[in-house]
Order: structure tokens, then sequence, then C-alpha cells
């Protein structure tokens, strides 16, 4: 069986220099653990360039924190988009805001800037871009639309750490950024982990009470904090991983260009495409086909594992109903999540199983079982 994610490969490639990093951290150092959540953040910092980076327990913890930090009326409305994943929308409802879905762009995966406009109300404070599957919502453009309506933009970088839009990388477009290093992220923790990217001080300051209690010295507590931080065992670990990212991120663009090169030769298959260079990293490789369940089958009884991503429109899962949130049918979202499939990606995946992976999918395509 191809599997759909693997962490294993890269882990035996890096086994050498994990174990080392486990063996680095000085247990009989009480400074040990909170140096290395330092050496990361600024690690990170740097290949995020921002200027403060507050690690916490997840890529959830993150989101809901950002949005928290900044302080939003309650009930303020956020504008998200309704395809992707629930973590996005669940942390705006656990920060005491109302998610506002919008479709996808035509011929996109990623939230259409013109429904964002016209989802504009009075009591909007904030919107959510989702980077999905790596790739870039265009960060310019929704700047001025957010900067004309003093909106803030938290960013959902958890799919495309290292992604540009117009050549500047993401998570360094809005008030500040949430990212995940999830087993399954392109930069993965072992188990949990995350953070926010900001350039704003005083925010950053918020975040560091916000994930600790929401303590002010101690015992004083001055917000109504949670504990969330990152492992710092998990840190020594990502530190080791960083320096490798860009390079990963290549070989995705690699098996990416590979699979499109393939799939070409099936007009009924839409492959994800780069608008600008930078654009994607690829933490996912989505193609849209009408007959999805089909394929899937076919593929599984080739020995290829895929996922659907997603299966559901957000506002339609059971877990946010009861809650007012304006439901509208939305024409380009609901076709994807009848007709999308995320193939394999991954840095390790071989040429020979992309080709495998490939031709199955042409096979299936021609006979049409
Ligand atoms: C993974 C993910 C999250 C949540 O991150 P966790 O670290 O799993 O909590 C949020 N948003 C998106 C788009 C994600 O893919």
């Amino acid at each position: 069986m191809i599997p759909f994610h693997s962490n294993s490969r890269q882990h035996a490639d890096l086994s050498e220099a994990l174990a080392q990093a486990l063996h680095g951290v000085d247990l009989k150092d009480d400074s040990a653990f909170a140096h290395q959540l330092e050496k990361f953040e600024q690690k990170l910092a740097d290949y995020c360039q921002v200027e403060s980076v507050v690690s916490v327990a997840s890529g959830s913890d993150a989101l809901v924190l950002a949005l928290r930090a900044l302080n939003l009326p309650p009930g303020s409305e956020v504008i998200t988009c309704d395809f992707g994943f629930y973590a996005t929308a669940a942390s705006i409802i656990m920060a005491d805001l109302i998610p506002v879905f919008v479709d996808t762009a035509p011929g996109r995966m990623t939230m259409d800037l013109d429904a964002v406009r016209a989802a504009i109300s009075p009591r909007t404070a904030a919107i959510v871009p989702v980077h999905l599957f790596g790739e870039a919502v265009a960060m310019p453009a929704l700047q001025k639309l957010a900067s004309e309506h003093s909106l803030a933009i938290v960013e959902d970088v958890a799919q495309a750490l290292g992604a540009t839009s117009n050549g500047q990388l993401v998570g360094s477009f809005g008030v500040a950024a949430a990212v995940s290093f999830n087993w399954s992220k392109h930069l993965s923790s072992f188990s949990n982990g995350g953070a926010i990217l900001t350039n704003d001080a005083g925010l950053a300051n918020r975040l560091r009470s916000l994930r600790s209690y929401g303590n002010e010295g101690t015992f004083h507590h001055t917000a109504l904090g949670i504990n969330s931080k990152l492992n710092p065992f998990e840190a020594a670990l990502l530190s080791v991983k960083l320096p490798y990212l860009d390079g990963w991120i290549g070989r995705r663009r690699e098996v990416a260009d590979r699979y499109t090169s393939i799939l070409s030769q099936a007009p009924q298959i839409i492959t994800p495409s780069m608008v600008e260079p930078g654009a994607h990293v690829f933490h996912k490789y989505t193609i849209r086909i009408p007959d999805r369940d089909g394929l899937r089958k076919y593929l599984k009884d080739s020995s290829v594992s895929t996922l659907v991503c997603y299966p559901h429109l957000l506002h339609t899962q059971p877990a946010f109903a009861g809650r007012g949130l304006r439901a509208e049918s939305f024409d380009h979202a609901s076709r994807l999540v009848d007709e999308v499939l995320s193939l394999p990606v991954y840095p390790e995946l071989m040429d020979t199983e992309i080709d495998f992976i490939g031709e199955a999918v042409l096979a299936h395509v021609r006979t049409g079982h």
C-alpha cells in the first residue's frame, strides 16, 4: 500500500540528527526546556520573517489565542471560507466570535475575495483566510479590502508554511497568523504543536500571557488564559527539521509537477495550478474529478491510499448546528466537496510511486471502472 501520508520515511533519513537533538536537551539544567522553546521560536521567526513567534500546544490553540488576543467585541463576525478544516471555524466560535462563511473562488479551493467583500457587515471584525492545501490566498488584495473596512486579518497558515503571495511569505501579512506542527503537516512534530506569528510586540506579550493561565507576574491573572505550551522535546526536534523545509517544499512541487504532467492526459480531471511562482507548497495535492468515489475505490483496490479533503462544507457540520450561523448555498464550494480527492504527496514519495499512482488514475478514467 502506498500510504497517503508518511513521516517514517522522513524520520528514517533524519534519525541520527533527531536522536542527537533529544540527547542535547540537558535534563540536569532547569532552564533547558525554556531554552529549547526560545531557540525554536527565534528560528521560526527568522524563517517566517516576522518579529515574534509564540509557540503553543497546537494549531487550534494558536487560532483561538490569536483571535482572543485581539480583544474583539464578543459576538463580532469573522469571515472565513466554507470549504476547509473544522478547526478554523471551531476556533472562531471558541473565541466567542461568529464565523460567517463564504464561497471558494471559481476554479480555486480558497476563499473568493468578491464573496468576502459582499459578506462584510457592520458587525464584521476580522477575516481568517485559510491558505488551504498549501496555496496562498491573494494577500495584497485581501489586505487592501481589510484595511478599507478596518478589519483584522488572522491568517491560518496551518497548511502553508513557506508559501508566498506576491513574493511575501504567508503568515507575515495579517496582524497574527496561526501555524500547526501536528504530525500530518509539512513541518511536523511527532504529535502536536503550534505557533502564532506576529509583528505586533504588544500582541505577542498578550499571547505569552494567554498561553500561560493569563498570568501577569506570579499568581496574578489579568486575562482568561489557558495552559498551552509546545512540548520542549518537540521544539528540539522541530529545530532539526526547519532547515530542511525549503528543500522539502521544492520536492513537493516536483511531485506535484510530475502528477500534473501525467494527469493532464485526462480531460475529466482538474489538477491544482500554481497561480504565481511560490504560491503553492503542496501540503496536499488535490484534484477534482466528477466520479470521485469511483476513482477513490479503484485506487484503494490498486493499493493507493487517498483522502477526501474535505467531504462536507463547514456550515453543515453538526458541531456548529443550532448556533444560528447564516447558511447559504455555495455554488463552487458545494461542487468541491463532491469532486475533490487528495493524492499522496510528501518529499520522500518516489518517482516510480508517483508514476504508478498517475497511471492508475488514467487507467480508471479510461476504462470507467
Ligand atoms: C491542522 C489545521 C488546523 C489545526 O491545527 P492542529 O495543530 O491540528 O490543532 C487548523 N487549520 C487548518 C487549515 C489545519 O489544516
